[in-house]
């Protein structure tokens, strides 16, 4: 379900040092709170997602709102991403739903939920919507055609988000997922005001995304290997996520947890290999050795859970 999202290019740009940017060098507002300049976190380098098959070393700047603590990078290059979702093949998709507890997680956040139309936004192939019984319709975004021709194959309606943005589906919606996808929006505002449209009055959100506010992620910072994806521009803090729904929903509830477990052996690794890529990037070897300092360890995300206003 990673990278499937829209609402990637978002602000104008202009060409600058090869890539397309956006035209203002810093951040001039939080793009979620509107109320604070935000100020430069760190710099992160990144080698996969959009920028795997560059031979130049990239870098990515991140800047953090004090308002809301919201962490996004800024200056996004807004094409790169959107060509690179477009491109994906279903061996991504297969990838991320090889391992799905996560998807019973949010199974069971719906179950309270009266549903007769669910929309995943994200879908991927289809697998976390396939689980749903027969009499609930299903629809999914997919920007990937090549996953969502088997979404459609699982009986999946792919829909468009011009469509949903168009009004073909106002308050259609009992529910809507959006799994893995958060972190890939650089505009959340229209996200949301999106999301939001499509859900009828009472309808039910659920989103799965990273916890800036988890203990790995507050102590690890600049380490956290969630950040390093070069996939993922957006992250929020708790208090964020609260700021950022508000205006469209109410009881947000929000719940820490695992994406899913990982492996003792892959938990030892990432420890391993951790001070030797430190200490390269200490030496200034990193660029040349293509490897950057991050640490991955289990129980850093958000399951979020609101409620449309309206009702
Ligand atoms: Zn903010």
């Amino acid at each position: 379900m990673i990278g499937t999202s829209t609402s990637l290019p978002m602000h104008s740009g202009e060409r600058q040092g090869g890539s397309m940017v956006e035209s203002s060098p810093v951040p001039p507002e939080c793009r979620l709170c509107r109320r604070e300049k935000p100020r430069k976190a760190f710099d992160l380098p990144v080698l996969d997602g959009p920028y795997e098959s560059e031979i130049e070393w990239t870098v990515r700047s991140f800047y953090r709102c004090s308002n809301c603590g919201y962490l996004f990078v800024y200056p996004l290059e807004t094409e790169q991403y959107a060509r690179h979702y477009a491109a994906l093949d279903a061996t991504y998709h297969e990838d991320h739903d090889q391992e799905t507890s996560r998807y019973f997680l949010i199974r069971k956040a719906l179950e309270p939920v009266p549903m007769s139309r669910v929309l995943d936004w994200g879908c991927g192939r289809g697998t976390f919507l396939s689980a749903f019984p027969n009499n609930i319709e299903k629809y999914g975004v997919e920007l990937s055609s090549a996953a969502a021709l088997q979404a459609e194959r699982r009986n999946v309606h792919i829909v468009s988000p011009e469509d949903i943005d168009g009004g073909k589906f106002d308050e259609y919606f009992d529910a809507v997922t959006a799994i893995d996808v958060v972190e890939h929006v650089s505009d959340l505002v229209s996200f949301r005001n999106t999301v939001a449209r499509a859900l009828h009055p009472g309808g039910t959100l659920v989103l799965l995304t990273g916890n800036l506010d988890s203990s790995v992620a507050r102590i690890l910072g600049r380490y956290w290997y969630y950040i390093h994806y070069g996939e993922h521009i957006s992250c929020l803090t708790e208090r964020a996520a609260q700021v950022w729904l508000e205006p469209d929903f109410e009881t947000v509830t929000i719940q820490r947890v695992t994406h899913h477990k990982s492996s003792y052996i892959a938990l030892l690794r990432t420890v391993l290999i951790f001070p030797v890529a430190w200490m390269f990037e200490k030496l200034g070897l990193a660029r040349k050795l293509r490897v950057s300092a991050k640490l991955f360890l289990d129980s850093d995300h958000m399951l979020v859970i609101a409620r449309r206003k309206g009702c």
